[in-house]
């Protein structure tokens, strides 16, 4: 898809930052690094980087640093940056975007601490279950990072304690698989 871009904006074709801006519609070039984002994002002591960062990497078109770090996994996608920025910039999407692209990007060794594990666990519950399913998301988390038992005492205590249920509750599975192959069909 052919992107315009404002007048006067330096754009590589085929560059990381059209890539951004293709699939969620976010021009990264606004972005004048006065770091309102990364001063507010609640997970920003989390990430090896910030979002002011990513905004910066995907300017220079340092798409591998950009995808390679952590701070796209530890984005919660609270929006915070976004009501923020000067620029309007949405932040929160941009990111989204480029946590898109890590997760089809199976050739690149990233430093997720499970991050991108449980992405894609999170999500496949969401499709077939409708809700999350704590017990499952941390086992399954635990089983694919080859330390099965590393919760198991937490994981029982909150059991005992009404945190987390036993068994999963599933709600509407059929409609959510409806709503991700709409989604998906629709993806640009
Ligand atoms: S708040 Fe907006 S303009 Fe400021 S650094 Fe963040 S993305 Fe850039
Ligand atoms: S949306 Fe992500 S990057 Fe923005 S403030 Fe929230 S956690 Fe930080």
């Amino acid at each position: 898809m052919k992107v315009s871009w404002p007048a006067g904006t330096a754009v590589v074709e085929g560059s990381f930052a059209e890539e951004i801006r293709r699939r969620c519609g976010e021009n990264v070039f606004l972005c004048v690094q006065c770091r309102t984002c990364a001063s507010g994002c609640p997970t920003r002591r989390f990430m090896d980087g910030s979002p002011t960062e990513l905004m910066r990497l995907a300017q220079l078109g340092l798409a591998e640093r950009c995808l390679q770090g952590n701070a796209v996994w530890y984005c919660a996608s609270c929006q915070t940056c976004t009501t923020r920025c000067p620029q309007g910039i949405d932040i929160a999407r941009a990111i989204d975007a480029i946590r898109i692209i890590a997760q089809e990007r199976d050739d690149l060794e990233i430093d997720t601490r499970g991050q991108k594990s449980l992405n894609r666990i999170w999500m496949a519950m969401l499709k077939y279950m409708g809700r999350a399913y704590e017990l499952g998301l941390m086992g399954l988390l635990n089983l694919v990072s080859l330390r099965p038992f590393k919760d198991f005492g937490l994981g029982m205590r909150m059991i005992v304690r009404g945190k987390i249920s036993f068994l999963p509750s599933i709600r509407r599975p059929l409609a959510m698989i409806r709503l991700f192959k709409a989604a998906k069909e629709n993806r640009p």
